[in-house]
């Protein structure tokens, strides 16, 4: 091995002490941005990212919002030379499972594994991303390379929009990549292209000032529980999932066969999937219509009816209000706004007294999985992991991804690195060095395949 990937090799190799004593302190600040406890936290996270990225000899700054801030830096190489964000983010989930086996903020790495919570979602892709641009910039590729941290992720990034106004601590780039995604199998690279949309919703029906004793007014009285029930039923089908709500299918753009060859592409199982979360039967156990389900098609879903008696045994009480929480999974091109008017819409007609009331809206996203980008992805994925990646989808939503989809209107790309196994989210989280290692060659050749890209046109 000679020339670049030499180069890039033995860069790695010693670049990962560095990498190593750089995540063990990002680990042990305890970022929980859900927590107003850790408020202290997250603002020194904030000060060690620029210490840090000042350390390798970026250009740093912290850009303040209404909430926590974000970290903004880089590398800016030359005016013509087009620029790249890197986005990932600082902040963490919480960590009170008592599955943990060690103190969630305390940092631990036995042969390669680095132990404790915001290992992989998303410092260690953070830092690895970072550690592949230096080198990218050090080799003197033509590009600018900004790396955007954000410490709102986990909270659904309410002030990342305003964030991104501040124009000269973050200036529009030419394209983006995100670092914050899981692969389906270990050894199986999978880059996600969409994101579904959501909409949440509260339904409530009063009937009544106060329960009231069946036995006295049963027969007459209404039943706000069972009427949402029946609104269910009218907006849904509960056996296969199918909304019911006119229009609502409408705007969907039904993946193709050439992205669901993609979706089974990643070393998706059905057993694995259904071990994974405990089920014990599904609407599907076909792999290519449960991937087009929780990928690619919108949802209805019940979260919660409240109302009336919750104790033990039955209160003969009819209620006097009830409450349903819904939520819809939105995927390209439906709008949750459109989404939302459809569904007042709908619930009138049903039924005059339920009062809708939206809970949230987030864009579907549909990016790139063919064309120049999706290339370059592809390449410098094999680059780094030796493998094909696969292109996927995402049951969920990133808030920013969507506010960077509607502010910018440039490409953005996803260039995950977390295993199913590191433990998203959950007790026990890790990240790896084969994953870092990997992420630092992939990022690397990103960088220098976006750089040949611009220099084509
Ligand atoms: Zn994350």
């Amino acid at each position: 091995m000679k020339g670049p990937d030499a180069r890039l090799e033995s860069y790695i190799q010693q670049t990962r002490p560095r990498f190593e004593q750089m995540l063990g302190e990002m680990v042990e600040l305890p970022s929980v941005s859900m927590d107003p406890a850790h408020a202290q936290d997250m603002r020194r996270t904030a000060t060690v990212a620029v210490q840090f990225l000042k350390e390798l000899g970026a250009e740093a700054r912290i850009v303040e919002t209404k909430g926590y801030p974000v970290v903004s830096g880089g590398w800016t190489t030359g005016k013509n030379h087009p620029t790249v964000s890197v986005y990932n983010h600082l902040d963490v989930q919480p960590a009170q499972e008592p599955e943990w086996r060690q103190p969630p903020f305390e940092f631990r790495k036995e042969n390669g594994v680095y132990h404790g919570r915001g290992a992989t979602d998303d410092k260690g892709p953070a830092l690895t991303a970072l550690m592949g641009a230096r080198f990218a910039v050090e080799q003197g590729v033509p590009i600018n390379i900004r790396l955007l941290w954000e410490l709102e992720e986990e909270i659904g990034s309410p002030h990342f929009a305003a964030a991104l106004r501040e124009k000269d601590s973050i200036p529009r780039p030419d394209s983006v990549v995100v670092s914050d995604t899981i692969w389906i199998a270990k050894g199986r690279p999978a880059m996600p292209y969409g994101l579904r949309g959501l909409l949440g919703a509260r339904l409530s029906l009063r009937t009544g000032e106060t329960g009231a004793h069946s036995g006295l007014t049963g027969g007459a009285a209404r039943n706000p529980l069972a009427e949402l029930c029946q609104l269910v039923n009218a907006c849904v089908d509960a056996r296969t999932g199918r909304v019911k709500i006119p229009g609502f299918y409408d705007d969907v753009v039904p993946p193709t066969k050439a992205e669901i060859k993609g979706f089974l592409a990643s070393g998706f199982q059905v057993r694995r999937f259904m071990r994974a979360y405990g089920f014990r039967s599904l609407r599907t156990m076909d792999s290519a219509d449960l991937l087009r389900r929780i990928w690619a098609a919108p949802t209805f879903e019940v979260h919660g009816l409240v109302g009336g008696y919750q104790g033990p045994g039955v209160k003969t009480v009819v209620p006097a209000h009830g409450e349903l929480k819904i939520s819809m999974r939105l995927v390209p091109n439906q709008r949750p706004d459109k989404i939302f008017a459809l569904l007042r819409r709908f619930v009138a007609k049903q039924n005059l007294n339920v009062t809708v009331e939206a809970e949230g809206m987030l864009q579907p996203f549909r990016g790139l999985f063919s064309g120049p980008y999706a290339e370059a992805v592809r390449r410098a994925v094999r680059a780094g992991f030796g493998k094909e990646p696969a292109f996927i989808r995402e049951g969920g939503s990133i808030g920013a991804v969507a506010t960077m989809q509607s502010l910018w209107r440039v490409p953005i790309l996803f260039l995950g690195l977390s295993l199913p196994e590191h433990g998203y989210h959950a007790p026990n989280e890790y990240f790896d060095w084969g994953q870092a290692s990997g992420g630092m060659r992939a990022f690397a050749h990103y960088f220098a395949e976006l750089a040949s890209l611009h220099s084509q046109d």
